[in-house]
């Protein structure tokens, strides 16, 4: 279907840019950030935008038109300086952000403790699990299958049954 240099995106790297997409300047930007190639970020956010264009939560383009629009925007070009980092963040930090994402993200579906990813990351107490809603099903069961979550306090009765 595709060509043989496409390789799939991987899911957290598409919940990310599916994230950014209402708040990104453009999808170079996007490209910038993710390091995809432009044509890969138009391919597989084009049926995201197309879905916001039918809710009407498409973002606009300083002109007026829908952001993202083809040809570059006269209108806006000056103001609109490319950047490769996430709002807020400077392009270092960015970088950190995305490898301390992906190691997190890594170490969750091998089983590995909140706590556990929290120090090995030196991130504050709780910020761990905020990465679980980057996390694909597969991923989700394959820690579920290491570490079955407990929540309830009949959990051991249940697994005895
Ligand atoms: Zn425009």
């Amino acid at each position: 279907m595709n060509g043989p240099k496409s390789k799939p995106v991987p899911p957290e790297l598409l919940a990310m840019m599916v994230e950014l997409l209402p708040t990104i300047g453009s999808l170079r930007d996007l490209a910038a950030i993710t390091g995809l190639h432009l044509f890969e970020v138009r391919r597989v956010t084009a049926p995201f935008l197309a879905i916001m264009k039918l809710n009407g939560t498409h973002p606009k383009c300083g002109c007026g038109k829908l952001r993202f629009h083809p040809f570059g925007c006269s209108g806006f070009r000056g103001k609109n300086t490319p950047t490769d980092h996430l709002p807020g963040h400077t392009r270092e930090e960015t970088k950190r952000l995305l490898q301390q994402r992906e190691i997190a993200i890594d170490m969750l579906v091998d089983g590995a403790r909140f706590a556990e990813v929290d120090a090995a990351l030196g991130m504050s107490k709780g910020s761990a699990i905020k990465y679980v809603r980057f996390m694909t099903a597969e991923q989700r069961q394959h820690r579920e299958a290491i570490r079955p979550p407990v929540r309830s306090p009949s959990h051991c009765a249940s697994v005895a049954a």
